[in-house]
């Protein structure tokens, strides 16, 4: 089946037009600067590369028409027309505690997205934008599916999701740990499973997803049992630019001394923080590495927190599981960064992680990258969250 993958944000828009059957990206590009002044870009393999500037994009519905205008163009097009493309695929970030998979999108399940805009503000309501952008240019009938970041983890036990507040506040409030990045945990840990020839029911796993957001999920028997990032995707491990886990009391106490309001003490705590505030560097670790080479103390310090803190969850995790088989490294810190994954590593001899470094010289492929007598497997496993959105596009559809 041909899927058209939408991964709408405020003013971009994703896409990827996928075949199914064969798992083959036909298209992808994305556009942006939607409402401002319209950026265009298209890549097919054997064709015609479009990056386009000032192409009229007042809203989210011209931008999905150019996508299609440009699938079907004669010359530079994959599909013959529109009716080739068979369903539509949309990750949402935010689906709360209605929706533990993904959903045919219907009138009901619109209402229900729109109740969730309070959990993810700056999310949702571009993605329910994308949805009714598609309807508006694609129709009603084609359908249309909603895969969630947070259905995933919707596994988790309330040991794991609760916070220790007043209880109401999870109750009236829904305040709880929801986790993210639950369609690329899924997807590792099913293609984990496949590289261990094991079936995932009997399989511990930990997936670390480090990229410019960074987390980890404990996976037992195929469901998310615990994982680092909370009731937003600020909580957790440190990353590019997000400061993740700290003591609350900061707030206040810096709040008062440099006479911020919450809206720019949590704008430092986005923006400003991980390791780009540690270092001052950059938040891309390519940068770090390069600097922490040349000698800057607070760029090796940055990594040092990263690969600290992962190795800590990693140390929770198997706790929580009571054991582990696998650590699996994805995104592109953990598929990319052998120095990074060796720090994390390293350390764990204690509980049976024995690295290969020369197996681990590696990027961007499958790879088992643990010694042959390591106990626990180290895998590397690029993700593939598109493929994943239009896998479960294809099967509701
Ligand atoms: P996002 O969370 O935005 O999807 P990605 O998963 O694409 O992010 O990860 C982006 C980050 O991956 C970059 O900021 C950079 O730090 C890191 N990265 C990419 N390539 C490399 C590399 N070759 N070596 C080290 N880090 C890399």
């Amino acid at each position: 089946m041909k899927v058209l993958v939408i991964n709408a944000g405020s003013s971009s828009l994703k896409y990827q037009l996928l075949d199914t059957a064969s798992q083959e990206v036909l298209a992808k590009g994305l556009c942006e600067r939607i409402g401002i002044d319209g950026k265009f870009t298209y890549k097919a393999p054997g064709k015609e590369t479009i990056d386009a500037k000032d192409v009229a994009m007042p809203t989210h519905s011209e931008a999905i028409q150019a996508v299609l205008d440009a699938l079907v163009d004669p010359a530079n097009g994959v599909v013959g027309s529109m009716k080739e493309i068979e369903a539509v695929g949309h990750r949402v970030v935010h689906g709360g505690e209605t929706f533990a998979r993904s959903v045919r999108i219907d009138g009901k399940v619109m209402a229900a997205l729109e109740e969730c805009i309070p959990l993810a503000p700056l999310h949702n309501p571009a993605n329910i934008t994308g949805i009714k952008a598609c309807t508006a240019v694609m129709g009603p009938d084609v359908p249309q599916v909603a895969v969630f970041d947070t259905a995933f983890h919707q596994t988790m036990p309330p040991v794991a999701y609760t916070y220790a507040l007043p209880y109401e506040y999870y109750e009236q409030d829904k305040v709880r740990r929801y986790g993210f990045h639950g369609t690329s945990h899924k997807y590792v840990t099913q293609r984990a499973a496949d590289m261990l020839g094991k079936p995932i029911e009997a399989l511990k796993l930990i997936s670390c997803h480090l990229g410019n957001g960074s987390s980890i999920a404990a996976v037992a028997g195929g469901k998310s049992v615990d994982t680092s990032m909370g009731f937003t995707p600020l909580a957790g491990l440190p990353m590019g630019t997000r400061s993740g886990d700290l003591d609350a009391g900061i707030l206040e106490y810096l709040m008062n001394k440099h006479g911020m309001d919450i809206k720019e003490m949590l704008g430092v705590l986005n923006k400003k923080s991980g390791v780009q505030g540690v270092s001052g560097v950059s938040s891309d670790f390519r940068d770090l590495c390069a600097a922490a080479e040349d000698g800057n103390g607070r760029a090796a310090l940055a990594l040092d927190l990263f690969s600290y803190g992962v190795k800590k969850y990693i140390g929770a995790y198997a706790a929580a599981m009571g054991g582990v088989d696998a650590i699996i490294f994805t995104a592109g810190v953990g598929e990319n960064d052998a120095q990074q994954r060796m720090a994390i590593a390293s350390g764990l001899e204690f509980m049976g992680v024995k690295m290969d470094a020369d197996a681990n010289n590696i990027r961007g492929k499958e790879a088992i990258i643990s010694a042959i007598d390591s106990k626990v497997k180290v895998l590397l496993i690029p993700t593939n969250e598109e493929l994943m959105i239009a896998l479960d596009t294809a099967e509701l559809a």
